[in-house]
């Protein structure tokens, strides 16, 4: 439990912090609350010669709402995202989701950056970026790039971000008129990884029916992902109980879970059908009151 030997550096600044990035081009890590990144130095999992410190770089933790979307800076906490009514207010989901995140301790050091550039496949925002089509902003030396969450995640701890660049920021486009979303987290014990989690997000037009839906799903793929073909069968339909049993089946039919220590893969199959009707029924009430 003792990490192997490294150097350490804590840039005062976005610029600074990218020339070394560039500089210790492969063996530079970035160091953000450190809640994932130092049980993997300890378990020597990770093993990078340098660690860039980003406690001090300033700017970058930010929650900004603009004409256009939502701006959550990398460094916002579980707990400030939690904390901050406008956001909540307009998507339920990322309250639901970031009250289930790990214990306080986990919300007031880990942040949205570290857990979307980690990429966990049991981690929570994965899921609630890819239901709200939510994109990443990452900058390197060569500049910014701004990159759908819909193809982000690659794999395993595996993203579209390079070594060389910083994630900045997240985008989240405003929610239209009679829109409603939920996350909802079947964990073994409060503050457990989820054994499944669902995203949802349903905006419903005038006739009532369902004009635009948003499913993803974490900790049952090798990566979270997007449950297309739930989202496919919503479109058009009746928000209610038959239209999300046929969705929850399509997002069932979509999902590899493994066997592991949360349970079976059968049972997770269940419970993916279970929690993802769950997390519709819940956004379409939301929605109903927006
Ligand atoms: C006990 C415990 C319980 C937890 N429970 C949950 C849970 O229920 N749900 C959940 O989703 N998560 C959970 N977590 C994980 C937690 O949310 C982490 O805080 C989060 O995943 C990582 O954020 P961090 O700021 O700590 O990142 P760090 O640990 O500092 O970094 C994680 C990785 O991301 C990279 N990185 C960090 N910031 C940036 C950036 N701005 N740009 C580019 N790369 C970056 C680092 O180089 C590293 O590879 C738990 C963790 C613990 C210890």
């Amino acid at each position: 439990m003792i990490p192997g030997q490294f150097d350490y550096v804590r840039p005062g600044n976005l610029d600074e912090t990218l020339r070394i990035l560039k500089d210790r081009e492969g063996e530079a890590k970035i160091l953000s609350g450190g809640y994932s990144l130092i049980p993997l130095l300890k378990l020597r999992l990770a093993q990078p010669g340098l660690l860039v410190d980003i406690q001090a770089v300033g700017g970058l933790d930010g929650i900004i709402r603009t004409d256009d979307d939502w701006r959550i800076g990398s460094r916002a906490t579980h707990r400030s995202i939690l904390e901050h009514a406008g956001l909540t207010a307009e998507h339920a989901l990322i309250g639901d989701a970031a009250s289930g995140i790990g214990d306080p301790q986990v919300r007031n050091w880990g942040t949205i950056g570290g857990s979307v550039a980690h990429a966990d496949p049991g981690s929570d925002w994965p899921a609630v970026l890819l239901a709200l089509r939510a994109s990443v902003v990452v900058r390197s030396l060569d500049g910014e790039r701004v990159l759908p969450a819909r193809g982000f995640f690659l794999d395993t701890f595996q993203t579209g971000i390079e070594p060389t660049e910083v994630l900045t920021e997240i985008r989240i486009p405003h929610a239209a008129p009679r829109t409603g979303s939920a996350y909802e987290k079947l964990e073994r014990r409060a503050g457990d990884f989820a054994t499944v989690g669902v995203a949802a997000v349903l905006t419903l037009a005038a006739d009532g029916s369902i004009a635009a839906a948003g499913v993803a799903l974490t900790a049952v793929n090798d990566a979270p992902f997007a449950a297309t073909d739930a989202e496919a069968a919503l479109l058009g339909a009746r928000p209610d109980n038959d239209a999300f049993a046929t969705a929850a089946g399509a997002a069932a039919a979509q999902s590899k879970p493994v066997s592991d220590s949360h349970g079976p893969a059968d049972y997770k199959l269940a419970m993916v059908r279970e929690i993802t009707a769950r997390a519709l029924r819940q956004a379409a009430a939301r929605a109903h009151g927006a």
